[in-house]
C-alpha cells in the first residue's frame, strides 16, 4: 500500500496539460469517486492496525498533493492563455471615440472671437437673476408683459427671483460696477416659459454687446454690426436695420442680413424677401444708464443681442430648433471645428 502511495505521489509530480480537458482527464483519473486516490481510500480498511496511521497519513498527503498539483496546472495553461493575449503585438488598438464640439459651442465661440478682436471683453453673471437685474434696471415698466408668469420662469416662493430672460442682466451687473468706457460681450443661457415646438424652446443662448463711453454714435453701431455680419457670414453680405422698439434702447431696431442661399434673391430660406433677421439693437436708453449708474449726460452708449441658436440655424440650416438639445450623436458629430 505504502509503495503504491510514493510510486502515485512520483506520478503526480510530473503530470501535464495543456488545456481544460486534458486537465478534467487527470482528475478524474486521480481525484474522482472512480479515481486512483479513491481506489486506496477503499483499500484503508485492510490495512494492519499498528500501520494505520501512517498510511493514513501518507494518504493524505498525496490526495492534498494532487489537488494542489492539479490546481497548479490549470493556473499554468490559464495565465499562459492571457499571456498570450497581452503580448500580441498584431492586433489593431481600439478605435478611440473623440467627441466633437456642440454645434451651439462652435458658433458662440465664432461669435466670442470676432467681437474679441474688435476689442470687447467677455462678461459673465448668473441664470438665476433678481427682478432688478432682469427687468427693472433694464427699463421694463412695471406692467411690461415680460414680467408675467406666461413668459418668465419664477422661483417658487420667490416672486422676485427668476430665471433670466436675456443676458441683459449681466450688461447691467457690468455697468454698476464699472464705468465707462465698458465695451462687453455677454455669452450664455437664458430662460424663457415657452411652448417647445421646431422654432422654440424653454432656454436657448445669447450673445449681447454693450459699449459705453463718450460720443458713441449710431454709426458706431452700425460699423461693428457690419464688420461682425462680413466675417460671420461672408465679405459680401449686407444688413439692413428696421426701427423696432426694446425697453432699454432708444433708438432700437432689428438688423437683417442679405440671404446667403439666394444672394438676396428671393428664396423659400428667406420667405422670397432676401433678407434674414439675426439680431436686435440700438442705443442705450439714458433711463438705462441712470438706473446703473453711469451719467447719461456725460455718456451715450449701444448694445445688440444675438440669439445662438438663430445664428447656427443660419449657418447650418438646422430646421429644428430642438436637435440643439436631444443630445443625439448622429447630429453633433456632423459639427466638425477648428477652435
Ligand atoms: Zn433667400
Amino acid at each position: 500500500m505504502l509503495e503504491k502511495i510514493e510510486q502515485l505521489l512520483k506520478e503526480i509530480e510530473d503530470l501535464k496539460a495543456s488545456n481544460a480537458e486534458e486537465l478534467e482527464a487527470l482528475r478524474i483519473k486521480y481525484l474522482s469517486k472512480k479515481g486512483a486516490i479513491n481506489a486506496l481510500m477503499a483499500d484503508f480498511r485492510n490495512v494492519a492496525a499498528d500501520k494505520k496511521k501512517e498510511v493514513g497519513m501518507k494518504l493524505n498527503e498525496l490526495k492534498n498533493r494532487t489537488q494542489e498539483r492539479i490546481a497548479a496546472l490549470k493556473e499554468a495553461f490559464e495565465a499562459q492563455d492571457n499571456g498570450a493575449a497581452e503580448l500580441d503585438l498584431t492586433r489593431t488598438a481600439y478605435p478611440v471615440d473623440l467627441g466633437t464640439r456642440h454645434p451651439l459651442s462652435i458658433v458662440k465661440n465664432e461669435i466670442i472671437d470676432i467681437f474679441s478682436r474688435m476689442g470687447f471683453t467677455i462678461a459673465d453673471g448668473p441664470e438665476v437673476e433678481d427682478d432688478w437685474h432682469v427687468f427693472s434696471s433694464m427699463n421694463f415698466a412695471e406692467d411690461h408683459p415680460a414680467r408675467d408668469m406666461q413668459d418668465t420662469f419664477f422661483i417658487e416662493s420667490h416672486p422676485d427671483i427668476i430665471l433670466r430672460t436675456h443676458t441683459s442682466s449681466v450688461q447691467s451687473r457690468v455697468m454698476e460696477v464699472s464705468q465707462p468706457p465698458i465695451r462687453v460681450i455677454c455669452p450664455g443661457r437664458v430662460y424663457r416659459n415657452e411652448a417647445i415646438s421646431y422654432r422654440a424652446h424653454c432656454f436657448f443662448h445669447q450673445v449681447e454687446g454693450l459699449y459705453v463711453d463718450k460720443n458713441v454714435s449710431f454709426t458706431d453701431l452700425k460699423q461693428v454690426l457690419l464688420q461682425f455680419a462680413k466675417e460671420m457670414f461672408g465679405e459680401d453680405t449686407k444688413i439692413r436695420l428696421r426701427p423696432s422698439y426694446f425697453p432699454f434702447t432708444e433708438p432700437s431696431a432689428e438688423m437683417d442680413i442679405s440671404c446667403d442661399i439666394c444672394g438676396g434673391e428671393g428664396c423659400p430660406f428667406c420667405k422670397y424677401t432676401g433678407w434674414v433677421e439675426i439680431l436686435g439693437c440700438g442705443m442705450v436708453d439714458p433711463a438705462v444708464l441712470e438706473a446703473n449708474g453711469i451719467d447719461s449726460k456725460v455718456y451715450s452708449g449701444y448694445a445688440f443681442g444675438m440669439g445662438v441658436e438663430r445664428i447656427a440655424n443660419l449657418k447650418y440650416k438646422v430646421k429644428d430648433l430642438r436637435m440643439f438639445s436631444e443630445n443625439d450623436t448622429r447630429f453633433l458629430t456632423e459639427f466638425e471645428a477648428a477652435n
